[in-house]
């Protein structure tokens, strides 16, 4: 049965902070804002509190989650950190890079935040109000985009309300997220060598800065972050690639020139159509329309990213 008294949603003020960190000390969730999505956040040490995750969003158990940190000294206490990770954490974090990183026997996360994995998946987050959690409540928080499993990640409160509605207590409310696009997720080998498992805001040429060139062997081939999976982040109805114009019954997602019945950006910015793009698939999805229809988006920068989003919105 839906429950129209859930969710609560509360200006990301300081008295809205303390309550969301009592209540995720308590073992509850919560959905917080970040710079890049909204998170669906509960205490990574405790079985249960990570139970009501995977349970609210309907997610495979086999898929690991993300654990935000306030910084770095809370991240080393969770996994082993070589010089390599310690350049990246220095020039990306705060921020929406996510490490894979070996994970510390003494860790003490609970073992459905790993799946089963020898390792964890770090981010320290740059959004004030996320920061602010993380440091009242004093605990690292396990925390995957606050949609329903598979589905479109959420931007703004009103998106969660929509995804997860009455299975979730608390939204702490800051308004739309700037990045809008999920973290760059990177692992590096204990044997040397790295590998970008989900393109993001912080770009691969940005990362090859920091450690060389990217190990283009491919790991073990086996999937290891399930944002690579062929289909994910997808609506509910058909999507269509590369779109000069709408055929009929579809909703256009236009860029620049072509303008479409919402545009990610009318003046070809990349950064401005990633931090649209959700909300834009969001709106084709609760259109009357059958199916969405996207413009062309450039593939440099974060187009990578979009690119590889839509790939998987459309499959
Ligand atoms: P989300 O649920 O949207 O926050 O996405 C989290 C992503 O991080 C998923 O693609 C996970 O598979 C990935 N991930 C989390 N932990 C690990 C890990 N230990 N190794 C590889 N990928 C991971
Ligand atoms: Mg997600």
């Amino acid at each position: 049965m839906p429950d129209a008294s859930r969710p609560t949603v509360l200006d990301a003020g300081p008295d809205a902070i303390a309550v969301a960190a009592a209540r995720l000390r308590a073992g509850g969730l919560v959905a917080v804002p970040t710079e890049t999505v909204y998170g669906l956040a509960a205490r990574a040490d405790d079985d249960a509190a990570v139970a009501g995750i995977y349970r609210a969003k309907g997610r495979p158990s086999f898929n690991p989650l993300i654990v935000h940190v306030p910084d770095l000294a809370a991240a080393r206490a969770l996994a082993v950190f070589d010089e390599r990770a310690l350049r990246l954490a220095e020039r990306f974090w705060p921020g929406a890079l996510t490490l894979v990183l070996p994970l510390r026997p003494d860790a003490g996360l609970a073992g459905a935040v790993t799946a089963g994995l020898a390792t964890v998946a770090l981010r320290c987050p740059a959004h004030p109000v996320m920061r602010a959690v993380l440091m009242d409540a004093g605990l690292a928080l396990a925390a995957p985009s606050a949609n329903a499993s598979g589905a479109i990640s959420p931007t703004s409160a009103r998106h969660v309300v929509a995804s997860l509605g009455g299975r979730i207590d608390l939204i702490l409310d800051a308004g739309e997220c700037a990045a809008g696009i999920e973290s760059t997720i990177v692992a590096l080998r204990p044997e040397g060598g790295w590998q970008i498992l989900r393109p993001g805001p912080v770009t691969g040429a940005q990362i090859a800065g920091v450690l060389g060139e990217e190990e283009t062997r491919g790991g073990s081939g086996a999937i290891e972050a399930p944002g690579q999976l062929a289909s994910h982040y997808a609506p509910g109805k058909p999507v269509r690639l590369d779109a000069r114009r709408a055929e009929p019954g579809e909703f256009l997602i236009g860029f620049g020139d072509i303008g479409g019945d919402t545009n990610l950006s009318a003046s070809g910015d990349l950064a401005e159509a990633a931090a649209r793009l959700y909300a834009a698939l969001h709106e084709g999805d609760a259109s009357d329309r059958d199916s969405i229809a996207v413009a062309a988006i450039p593939g440099d920068g974060i187009g990578a990213a979009i690119n590889d989003r839509l790939r998987r919105a459309a499959t």
